[in-house]
């Protein structure tokens, strides 16, 4: 006669088969918010480029208004200088006039530092928008397969757990009941194999030799007394 862990243990590769799918769709959601973040991370940095570029430019405009009013004002005074009435009137223009250009100078190289630095922002963002760019269709295409490999795993779960409900009722019902209760107790294996030496293949503790051998008797199901799984020892 056959062994009825035999069938057991098959129903534990489907078992197995099941986790293994389950687990994979579970983490699918995880694995594209993990996706997702890493192309909000590099929106990020390219709205922070922009950010730095739009403040530089009100900047600069602040920069060229105060030009503009301190070049009118030398206007202001040249037209006064030559209503000058006397000589220090008219030195006393020069020397405002000499004061407000070096201001305008000052402003002008402050300028130049500007445009310098907004150049520079403008290498970074158009670096940040590329990078952004390739991300975008890379995860497309990413979150796409991971799409891709969710329906296809929810078919084969449903494929497999057909195939468990047929394995089942190959089972005997009793020793379904205990399978089904270390099972979901221990989450990895419920029956094990005997290894060489009379060792439990799941905790891998020496089982006593009556129970080594009680776990090849067809008539007889045993457990570890270790760890409590179901432990089978199929003839060679
Ligand atoms: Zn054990």
């Amino acid at each position: 006669m056959s062994h009825p862990l035999e069938s057991i243990y098959a129903l534990q590769k489907k078992d197995r088969r099941l986790i293994r799918i389950m687990r994979e769709i579970r983490d699918i959601p995880q694995r594209k918010s993990d996706i997702e973040a890493q192309l909000a991370g590099s929106a990020q940095k390219l709205e922070t480029a922009l950010d730095s570029r739009k403040h530089t430019e009100a900047s600069l405009k602040e920069l060229e208004l105060e030009v503009e009013s301190l070049q009118e004002r030398i206007i202001k005074y040249k037209q006064q200088q030559m209503e000058a009435k006397t000589n220090d009137q008219y030195r006393a223009f020069v020397k405002e006039i000499g004061v407000v250009e070096r201001e305008i100078s000052e402003l002008e190289d402050k300028e130049i530092e500007l445009i310098e630095f907004l150049d520079k922002g403008k290498i970074i963002m158009a670096e940040c928008e590329e990078r952004l760019g390739g991300e975008k269709a890379g995860i497309a295409g990413e979150l796409a397969e991971l799409d891709g490999r969710s329906a296809a795993l929810q078919e084969q779960l449903e494929q497999i757990k057909a195939e468990r409900s047929r394995a089942a009722e190959q089972c005997d019902k009793t020793i379904l009941k205990k399978y089904t209760r270390i099972m979901n107790n221990k989450r990895d294996f419920a029956v094990v194999m005997v290894e060489p030496g009379g060792h439990c293949g799941g905790c891998h503790m020496k089982l006593p030799p009556q129970v080594s051998n009680d776990a090849r008797n067809p008539t007889k199901i045993v457990s570890c007394n270790f760890c409590g799984r179901i432990v089978y020892n199929p003839a060679p």
